[in-house]
């Protein structure tokens, strides 16, 4: 018995031993992936940010990538690469084990460098990855088509000859910039520049005459921000053509400190090429503004739209389309540049001032699009406050477009705008203009409304002469409803034509209202608003066909920030 008692016990023990080992084991399978996994994301991490200061003290742009969008080879090791990082600037590709020796031994793009005793540029040559279907400039073959590292292209001129052309372009040839050289500030520009003891704008145009006739740089200002990831991609294709400093992204530096660089440059010449949406543009106008009353009226440069996002309603009235994703390339942007004219545009003035505070500065804002009160603007507020409170429920283009579409169609909010006409008072140049029953007003600067609609001329057997631009005139129309917003922007009815005028005021007796400037919407109290000239801004027009509707795939989207323009009833369009 004594015996069997002492085997029990035995067993018992050798059973806790089992237990804790297979404890042991369990916690050791868990514990440790989670150990390497943690370590494996600090090391990555670290790396990250050693990269990140190796990156910004390098004078290359370096992006990394984990693949190359096509074959690839490093300009260190000469392999076929898949991942690694490439310069942005000058095109230099190399895979992480040689990226610091591709830093230290390949000279990126230089912004700013003497040029030869005669006045001229030498070629800047980067071996291999040339632009799919380019051409050699002495055979006129096909370049860059063997699967290895071959094959020069120049940096400045893009010009692109074979590893075995190349000793016979002759040793006199010179870079001269290529297509756009009339766009590119010259690195040798900059260096004469830097050395002047006067800085005058005389002196510039000196030495802009050595830059050719008709040298117009252009200033790239891109949002990335604005349209998804386009801008991010857009900045490294404008600085692969031209100088890296005539590009500036936006989110890095404000469009005041970028449009210094004008000062530099001789006065009138400058173009300003602005990536982004609506709201962009009218940060830009509004630093342009500023320019002015600094005294640097001379440098004021001429503006340009790329859009970026959807409904760009400023953009579409300047011929430059409502939203661009990539239909056609940057060089065809920039060919569309050269040849764009200058038109004015007006600019305006909205001056808030609340009723009862007296005290209080009124609020002022610029206006280049429209103002509206009504049930535009408050389907623009519902959508703004609804994402201010949960941010990440609207991070979905999905959920987006549902809570757009109830908001479009939810009757209980619309009838917050009834009987418009009973509670406020319009006045055109100084005369009271008797209202309809209406339900909202707007009051518009350029030719295009809520995303590609023309509000002002309407649709129908005799459709208005089209508004102007540099007119010094506004277009006030009213709306009868949300459903008769809807019916205008498909095309199936007209609001009505309330009168132009030079100035608007606009006076709120009682209640709040939904307002909205270029998309910028608020609730008001009562109130008075003027609405007066404000500036011009000499705009680049584009001359070619205008999009009355946006295509399928911009109507899709609802904006994916408040700076883009309000585009008030995606839904509808695409019905
Ligand atoms: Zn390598
Ligand atoms: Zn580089
Ligand atoms: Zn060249
Ligand atoms: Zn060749």
């Amino acid at each position: 018995r004594e015996e069997e008692h002492r085997l029990l016990q035995n067993g018992d023990s050798l059973n806790g031993a089992a237990d804790w080992t297979l404890l042991f084991w369990t916690t050791l399978a868990v514990v440790v992936p989670v150990i390497i996994t943690l370590w494996c994301s600090v090391q990555r991490s670290k790396r990250k940010i050693h990269m990140k200061d190796f990156f910004r003290k390098s004078k290359h742009g370096w992006h990394c990538t984990d693949l190359f969008n096509k074959p690839t080879y490093c300009c260190v090791c000469q392999q076929h690469i898949l991942q690694g990082a490439f310069c942005d600037c000058c095109g230099v590709c190399a895979d992480e084990t040689c990226l610091r020796r591709a830093d230290r031994s390949l000279v990126c793009k230089e912004i700013m460098a003497p040029s030869q005793t005669d006045g001229t540029l030498e070629h800047h040559w980067v071996r291999g990855n040339v632009p799919l279907c380019s051409v050699c400039a002495v055979c006129k073959e096909q370049c860059g088509n063997q699967p290895k590292l071959c094959d020069f292209r120049c940096v400045w001129c893009q010009t692109t000859v074979h590893d075995d052309c190349k000793p016979s372009l002759s040793d006199g040839e010179r870079c001269e910039l290529g297509e756009f050289r009339s766009l590119i500030i010259p690195p040798h520009y900059l260096h004469l520049v830097n050395k002047l003891r006067r800085r005058h704008p005389d002196e510039y145009s000196k030495l802009a005459s050595a830059c050719g006739s008709g040298w117009t740089p252009v200033l790239v200002l891109a949002n990335t921000r604005s349209g998804n990831n386009m801008g991010e991609a857009l900045l490294g294709e404008f600085r692969t053509i031209l100088n890296p400093v005539q590009v500036f992204d936006l989110s890095e530096l404000p469009p005041s400190k970028a449009l210094q660089l004008c000062t530099l440059l001789p006065p009138g010449s400058v173009r300003v090429l602005v990536c982004g949406g609506d709201g962009t543009v009218g940060w830009v106008l509004d630093a342009i503004d500023t320019m002015k009353l600094k005294g640097q009226d001379q440098f004021i440069p001429r503006v340009m739209i790329l859009p970026l996002g959807t409904g760009n309603d400023l953009s579409n009235s300047l011929g430059w389309g409502s939203g661009y994703a990539g239909e056609i390339p940057v060089e065809q942007v920039l060919r569309n540049l050269l040849e764009a004219e200058v038109v004015k545009m007006d600019r305006w003035k909205v001056q808030v001032a609340s009723k009862g505070l007296y005290f209080r500065k009124p609020k002022v804002l610029s206006m280049n699009n429209y103002f509206s009160v009504g049930p535009d603007a408050l389907m623009a507020l519902n959508f703004h406050t609804h994402r201010e409170k949960t941010p990440s429920f609207f991070s979905s283009r999905i959920i987006n477009k549902a809570v757009y579409f109830m908001y479009g169609t939810k009757d209980c909010l619309v009838q917050e705008c009834k009987d418009l006409d009973k509670r406020i008072e319009l006045e055109l140049d100084g005369e009271r203009v008797a209202l309809p029953s209406l339900e909202g007003i707007i009051v518009c600067n350029i030719g295009y409304w809520g995303g590609g609609c023309r509000l002002w001329e309407g649709m129908g057997d005799e459709p208005y002469p089209p508004t102007r631009l540099d007119d010094g005139l506004l277009e006030v129309v009213g709306v009868f409803g949300s459903f008769h917003c809807a019916q205008i922007q498909v095309k199936m009815a007209n609001p009505v034509r309330l009168g132009q005028a030079h100035t608007v005021r606009l006076v709120l007796k009682t209640s709040r209202m939904p307002m909205q400037v270029d998309g910028e919407p608020w609730a008001q109290g009562p109130c008075t608003i003027t609405i007066t000239h404000k500036t011009e801004a000499f705009m680049l027009y584009h001359s070619a066909e205008q999009t009355d509707d946006d295509d399928e795939s911009s109507i899709s989207e609802p904006p994916s920030s408040t700076s883009l323009m309000f585009h008030p009833y995606p839904f509808f369009c695409s019905l």
